[in-house]
Parts: C-alpha cells; structure tokens; sequence
C-alpha cells in the first residue's frame, strides 16, 4: 500500500526524521489558514497524488503569501494532473500539502529498498537527487552509492556515516544526515515498509539535512499490524476494478491489452499472459481466482475482467487439481447464466475431470469455445479479437 507524501512525512516525524513544517489541505480556505498557522514568509504548495514528477507537471509551486497560497490551492485541488508516472489520463488532485519554503543547498538521493537477491535490506544514496533517479541508475550507476544492511545487526552509526561521507558531506552536516538515516532506516523497519524513498533528501542554507520529498510504500501482509497506517489508504488513488477485487478478495491487477484472463494460481496466470502473448495478443488484466474457483468468485472473476470496456474476449484456465474440473464448469454455466457476457468466452480446464467438464459446456447450450491445450487456447482467443 502507498500513501500520500504528507502523511509519509507524518509517519517520518514519529521516528524522528526532519521534515518541513507543514499541513494538509482538502480547501482553498484551508490552505490559506494551513499558510497562517505555518508563519514565515515563502511557502510551497504541493499536490497530493500517489505519483511522483509533480514539479514537472506543475504540481509543485512556490507562493511568496498566504494569498498566494490560496489561489495556488484553488488551482490545484480538482485539478487532473499528468506526470510520467501517472500515464496520460493523470490523476485528480483532493488535498494540498502547504509547506514552509526551504532554502536548498543540496539537493540528494536516500532510498531504502528490499534486495531480494541477497536478502538485504539496501540504503542506496546518490548526490543526483531531484532529478528522476532512474535516470542516474540507468545511465550513470556508478553515482548511486549502495548500503547493504546486516538483518542481524541493522543500520549502524558508521553505516549513516559512510553513506554522508559518499554524499560529500562535512562537519555538522555528517551528524545531521547519521541522526536521520538512522532514524529513516528504523522508520523503515518498525512500520514493515517495503520502500521509502527520499527525492530530494535537501542540505539547507545552515547546514541541516531534511526529507523535502518522502514516498512510503508498505508490505500489505504486514498493515494487520499498523493500524494506524491502514487507516491512510486512499482508494481515489487505486483503481476501481482492483479495490472491487479485493474487496472478493481476488487477486486482480489491470493491464493495457483486450483478452481477460481468468486463471487459478498466480503461476498459472502468469503463464496464461505469456502464452497469450507468445499467440500474438495483450492481455487484459492478471486475476488469480484461488485454488478453490467456484461459482461465486467465477461470477465476481467475470463482473470485474467485463467491466473493463477493453475486454474483448476471455480466456478462463484453470487446472483442475483441488477442486474438480466438472465443479467448475458448472460454475461457469452457472455465472454466465446470471450475467450478460457480450464477448467470445474460451474455456481450458485441466486436471481431474477435464472430460466432464467438457461435455458439461459444450452441452450447455452456451457459446463456450473448449480448448484443451494451453497453445490452443490462447490461439483461440486471440483469432476471436482478429
Ligand atoms: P516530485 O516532483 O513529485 O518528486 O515532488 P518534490 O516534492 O520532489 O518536489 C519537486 C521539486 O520542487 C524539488 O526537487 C525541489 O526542487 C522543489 N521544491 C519542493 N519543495 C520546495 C521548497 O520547499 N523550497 C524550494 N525552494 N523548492 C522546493
Ligand atoms: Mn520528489
């Protein structure tokens, strides 16, 4: 799960990391007040979405008064904003960020990061913050200084202090950045977050080291234990489809292509994308319906493959393993019958009474294509979209 960057600072505060004073703001009228009660006398207004390149897109601005402020938020909230990591649809903005203006020296690179492949937990740092450090990792890695942190021991001083030395930092500021890594890294662990990124990680004018920017990202099978946390989803960030998906508690990821799967098993599903690829076709949408497929998550696994309008045809394979391949054509027969399906269906089930299953649908009087093979399958329902 995401959250938003005012309350990735919230959490960031608790373990003491700095950040810039600042409040939230859902109103124009709010932000002026927000502005008030920060004092000072230059501010930043930031749009709220779970996507990040907002400076670029405009969703980051400077005001110089309270007034500013306002007429910054009354621009801002409502308004649809496109980045790079948002697509080209963009996403709508509901709240701004007001924050006290910081006078920037520097601007770094923090990142903290799971290794699966070494089991670590990586603090990676670069002096190239700001900028889209994908862009740096790409075409000059050697600019990104890696961390990799004993699980046994966790962050130590010298840690903090050596990823300072690498980010060039001298005298107060080293202290400065040790007390705020070391605080970030617990942050990390103590809220079982899978991702924190700090872009730009910011020196100041006198010397201090603050989190301008903070993107958290949290393990889900973890949030059971963070409540608090659990508490800052905002599904106007996530997909309709997918939070209706889980909600079945179905594991459903929207892709770009028009052929719907509807698979059990995550291996399987991926399997199905790539072999519908390999045939020549986009897949729709990754859903899982479970090892135990049965009438009632088949017929919520259609609901929400159909009410994508790019869903062209549906692919449903599932392997017969636990649960009889006979039980879940009819339970294919079953939701087909209480939902409109407008598009070709092709149907492969495998494993323990494949045959029954395939005379039950092909008897059922239903437009059902049966394969039997996975090639043939996917060969079927891409020659239905062509
Ligand atoms: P992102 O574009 O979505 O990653 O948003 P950021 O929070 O990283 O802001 C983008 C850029 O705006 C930063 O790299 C800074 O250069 C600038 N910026 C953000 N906050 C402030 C601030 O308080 N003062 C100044 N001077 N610049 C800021
Ligand atoms: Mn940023």
């Amino acid at each position: 799960m995401n959250i938003h960057e005012y309350q990735a600072k919230e959490v960031l505060a608790r373990y003491g990391v700095a950040v810039p004073a600042g409040k939230v703001a859902f109103s124009p009228e709010e932000a002026e007040q927000a502005a008030r009660d920060l004092g000072g006398d230059i501010f930043v207004v930031k749009a709220q979405i779970h996507a990040g390149g907002r400076g670029k897109g405009g969703g980051v601005k400077l005001a110089k008064s309270v007034g500013e402020v306002r007429e910054l938020a009354e621009k801002m909230i409502g308004m649809n904003l496109v980045t790079h990591q948002t697509g080209p649809e963009g996403k709508e903005v509901h709240c701004v960020l007001v924050a006290e203006g910081v006078d920037i020296a520097r601007e770094l690179y923090l990142g903290i990061v799971l290794d699966r492949s070494v089991s670590k937990l990586v603090v990676m740092a670069s002096t190239e913050g700001g900028v889209e450090i994908e862009k740096v990792a790409e075409e000059t890695p050697e600019k990104i200084h890696k961390e990799y942190i004993e699980p046994a021991v966790g962050l130590s001083a010298y840690n903090a202090r050596r990823i300072a030395f690498k980010l060039g930092l001298e005298g107060a500021q080293i202290k400065h950045a040790t007390k705020f890594i070391m605080a970030l890294y617990k942050a990390f662990v103590n809220s079982d977050a899978s991702l924190a990124e700090i872009n730009p990680l910011v020196v100041t004018g006198s010397g201090e080291v603050l989190a301008l920017d903070a993107k958290i990202g949290f393990d889900d099978n973890a949030l059971y234990r963070h409540p608090d946390i659990a508490a800052m989803r905002d599904i106007h960030e996530e997909d309709p489809l997918e939070v209706k998906a889980s909600e079945h508690h179905l594991n459903y990821i929207k892709l770009d292509g028009n052929v719907g799967c509807m698979v059990n098993g995550a291996g399987l599903a991926m399997g199905t994308m790539d072999i519908i690829k390999l045939a020549g076709g986009q897949p729709a949408n990754f859903l899982d319906v479970g090892g135990g497929a049965n009438v009632e998550t088949v017929r919520n696994g259609f609901e929400i493959i159909l009410s994508d309008p790019n869903v062209k045809a549906v692919l449903v394979n599932i392997f017969g393993g636990i649960v009889r391949c006979d039980r879940v054509a009819k339970g294919i027969i079953e939701a087909a019958k209480s939902i409109d399906i407008k598009v070709p269906l092709v149907v492969r089930l495998a494993g323990t009474n494949a045959e029954e299953a395939a005379v039950l649908l092909n008897e059922s009087g239903m437009n059902f294509d049966v394969a039997t093979s996975l090639q043939e399958a996917a060969q079927k329902v891409v020659a239905k979209i062509k």
